[in-house]
């Protein structure tokens, strides 16, 4: 590897931060950590890379929202198994000419998360080259006891609900969100869930993972679905509900559980985090939506069919 110039001041001053929380028996500073689990626990492992340039320009952010999200995605695709996050490790490419309070800030944002979360920084890579800033984070957790929540479990009758608000996380919330680890958690443990996923890609785009995945259909109630007040304060020419379905980063849960559990839910909710049942899945393959004026017509990945 390229050595840059204060690379061991940088990694003594993460290893200096990072805790060590159960699990982890050796963190930075040999030539791998070490770590160890229950024995009758699978674990789960996850990665998400952000490109400069890509994923996100620095004249829009900082670089402590860019070290927050770089962990916070990863965090969150953990969430969607019903998993805990517990250790990460961290690879970093920066451009030569960029300055130290930058990785100072990157980390920070890294740090405040996994400190939220428990999460141990075990290790990682670092480099500098001529190119744009790279952030490469792998995520190491457990598995529920309950066992975890796959895309494909998803079945006829079920009820299709969700977490939190949709659309224009653009204006902030692709940075600031926060993943849905507590929720859940609660939900496969009080309740039960059939099916899971976080939504990066957009509400609708996730749901066909989770249909696909599950080999079964779904209809949609437009009204019922949650869109968020930074869609209402937007002048975007697509229509609110257009945001909803197809901006994505929301990072919110999206889940499937039986009917039964679903009133149940909605009769007791386990903590205050919004949820909201926005349809129903169907044995047969299509995806329909059923429109305010009460025409359904098919959902697609970007919104919905327009039929005249
Ligand atoms: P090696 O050349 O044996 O891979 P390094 O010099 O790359 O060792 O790393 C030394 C230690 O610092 C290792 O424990 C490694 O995991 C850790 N480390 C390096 N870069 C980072 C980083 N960006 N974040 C966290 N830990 C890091
Ligand atoms: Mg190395």
């Amino acid at each position: 590897m390229t050595i840059p110039r204060n690379e061991f001041e940088l990694i003594e001053s993460i290893r200096e931060k990072a805790k060590f929380h159960p699990g982890l028996q050796l963190g930075i500073g040999d030539d791998t950590a070490i770590f160890g689990f229950s024995r009758n626990k699978n674990s789960l492992i996850t990665c998400d890379m952000l490109l400069e340039g890509v994923h996100f320009t620095l004249d829009q952010t900082s670089a402590y929202l860019i070290g927050r999200k770089s962990l916070a995605v990863n965090i969150s695709d953990i969430a969607a198994m019903a998993g805990t996050p517990l250790i990460a490790v961290i690879s970093i490419a920066l451009p030569k000419t960029r300055n130290d309070t930058f990785v100072k800030e990157l980390y920070r944002g890294i740090f405040e998360l996994a400190d939220e979360f428990e999460i141990s920084i075990a290790g990682g890579d670092t480099n500098t080259w001529d190119g744009p800033t790279v952030i490469n984070i792998t995520l190491v957790g457990q598995e529920h006891d309950k066992g975890s929540v796959l895309r494909s479990g998803a079945q006829s009758g079920d009820w299709i609900m969700t977490t939190g608000s949709f659309g224009n996380s653009i204006a902030g919330r692709q940075f600031t969100f926060q993943p849905r680890v507590k929720e859940a958690k609660l939900l496969h443990e009080a309740i039960g869930l059939h099916s899971m996923i976080d939504v990066s890609d957009g509400l609708s785009a996730d749901l066909f993972h989770i249909l696909e995945e599950s080999k079964v259909g779904a209809i949609l109630e437009a009204s019922a679905i949650s869109i968020h007040e930074d869609v209402k304060s937007n002048n975007s020419s697509k229509s609110h509900l257009e945001q909803a379905l197809g901006d994505g980063e929301d990072f919110e849960l999206l889940f499937t559980l039986s009917a039964k559990n679903g009133k149940k839910l909605i009769e007791s909710p386990p903590f205050e985090t919004k949820l909201t049942k926005i349809g129903e899945v169907t044995e047969s393959p299509e995806a329909l939506i059923k429109m305010p004026d009460d025409k359904i017509v098919p959902l697609l990945r970007q919104g919905w069919e327009h039929l005249s």
